[in-house]
């Protein structure tokens, strides 16, 4: 076998453990073979769910600053190994390195800040004498973990993403069972080895790999899960919610991110922000800029100069350093993007660069004379596809960025203070960022969706209060 080809393990209760059947992990860019990965069969799965609930009595009564301490040794090993970790995402997910890069000192962040965390979880004393019944009553609660959670992740940013599930997870004191996207499990991997050599305690993170409509759904309706937390499509988070059963589910998925250009001061300076937003890992990101709505004094200028940027925008190989746009992460997303411009084309959509493929490569592509019922802009198109349309009132602008079935994150430039009070008000979204593109994202902010992007919200803190339960405790005076 060549030597280059990583032969992965699953992680059990402490132990690394191969596997019968084994599934290819394929370099979108070069379409070799990196990675041999073990697919869980029912007994690993069963001995896996066995090791996560003996492991929580051992997870809960690690105190705060064991918590602590392991996941900032974490972020320490994972900071001292940024180069080899952003080769290995790169070369599994086709991301150009530079972002790569960007998404392994994120993952050092987010578990800095779950280290932190770990240390914040409070409860609150209740007055209770503040009703009639409750004179002679203290009370008080605190937080305590669920259990045994199940974090499923996505194959986009396929150490941060994972890193948003299992670190607040152990800094709140539950055990854990990782299901990656079979696209990009080798990341994981070295995630787990690392936490292995942070000292993790048996049991407390484990690791399976398999299809996630076989090795996931199990997992997911099983009872002895009391939460499942998933970042992934709309599709899937569906079918999650379904079969979930009575366990807590946190949804984060896609969206087709609006931004409206209202009043800029440096329109070339904007126009580069919205092109890394829309084009960055080729689209593939949950909060990339797929609709920009511009003002019409601003579009013909705006429009010039987006094309003509986003024309020097340099494909190819990942691992080259200057390179913006790599693969799509597999032929079959190339085919359905391609599918779903030559729907909007059909549908009169003019192109004004891009439009055509070499290989997995989507060259970056500007659409203009878009309408509503096309689905680069009714649905998310994951894609490095981006539509401008012009507007001549700011109130209707804000109903077309709001007029969809997503609400993750929006983007609204205005220097006016009562239009952005309006955009407040308009658009319903998990966030909107003012002044910026709506691919905003620090790690430790609240983070998630309304309507069909998505219930819960990430980001440490937040991640945290999902995966506790509040334990309220009342203790009634004997005597005064
Ligand atoms: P996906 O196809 O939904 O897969 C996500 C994960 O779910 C993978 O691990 C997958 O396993 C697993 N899965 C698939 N079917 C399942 C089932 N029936 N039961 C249980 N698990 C199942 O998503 P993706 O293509 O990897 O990621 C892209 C999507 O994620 C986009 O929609 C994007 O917007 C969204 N996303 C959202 C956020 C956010 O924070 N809101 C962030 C990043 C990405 P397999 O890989 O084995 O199929």
């Amino acid at each position: 076998m060549d030597e280059k080809i990583i032969e992965g393990k699953m992680f059990i209760n402490g132990k690394w453990k191969p596997g019968k059947n084994y599934f290819d992990v394929v370099n979108p860019f070069t379409d070799e073979v990196i990675g041999r990965i073990p697919t869980a069969d029912d007994k690993d799965i069963e001995n896996t769910i066995d090791a996560a609930v003996s492991a929580f009595q051992i997870s809960k009564s690690l105190t705060a600053y064991e918590r602590a301490r392991l996941l900032e040794e974490v972020s320490k090993k994972i900071d001292e190994n940024q180069k080899e970790l952003s080769k290995l995402i790169s070369l599994e997910s086709g991301k150009p390195i530079r972002y790569a890069l960007g998404e392994v000192k994120r993952a050092v962040e987010t578990f800095k800040f779950a280290s932190i965390e770990a240390k914040e979880i409070y409860g609150e004393v209740i007055p209770m004498d503040a009703a009639e019944r409750g004179k002679d009553y203290f009370g008080f609660y605190i937080r305590v973990p669920k259990g045994v959670i199940l974090a499923i992740t996505p194959f986009n940013f396929p150490l941060n993403l994972v890193a948003h599930k299992v670190a607040p997870a152990i800094a709140s004191g539950n055990s854990v069972i990782l299901k990656p996207a079979s696209v990009t499990p080798l990341i994981s991997l070295k995630l787990i080895d690392i936490f292995e050599n942070a000292g993790l305690p048996q049991g407390v993170l484990n690791i399976l790999f398999g299809a996630g409509s076989e090795v996931g759904m199990k997992l997911v309706k099983d009872d002895r899960i009391n939460m499942v937390t998933f970042t992934g499509s709309l599709a899937v988070g569906e079918t999650i919610k379904r079969e979930a059963g009575f366990k807590t589910v946190t949804l984060e998925l896609g969206s087709n991110s609006a931004v409206v250009v209202e009043d800029v001061e440096d329109l070339p300076g904007v126009v580069d922000r919205l092109i890394v937003g829309a084009f960055a890992y080729s689209g593939q990101v949950c909060i990339s800029v797929q609709r920009i709505y511009v003002n019409r004094k601003l579009f013909d200028d705006f429009l010039t100069l987006f094309v003509e940027k986003t024309k020097k925008l340099k494909l190819g190989n990942p691992l080259n350093p200057e390179t913006d746009i790599g693969p799509m992460i597999t032929t079959s997303e190339t085919t359905r993007a391609m599918e779903w411009l030559e729907e909007a084309k059909s549908k009169g959509a003019k192109v004004l660069t891009g439009g055509k493929n070499e290989g997995n490569i989507i060259f970056p592509t500007v659409l203009t004379n878009v309408s509503k019922e096309m689905r680069v802009i009714k649905d998310e198109v994951f894609a490095p596809v981006v539509s401008i349309v012009p507007y001549d009132n700011f109130d209707e602008a804000l109903k077309l960025a709001d007029e969809t079935k997503y609400g993750l994150q929006a983007g609204v430039y205005t220097k006016d203070v009562n239009k952005i009070f309006k955009a407040v008000d308009t658009i319903n979204v998990g966030g909107l960022i003012l002044n910026d593109f709506p691919t905003f994202r620090v790690d430790h902010m609240p983070y998630g969706g309304v309507k069909k992007s998505g219930m819960g919200r990430e980001g440490l803190k937040y991640a945290v209060e999902e995966m506790t339960e509040i334990k309220l405790v009342v203790i009634k005076r004997q005597k005064r």
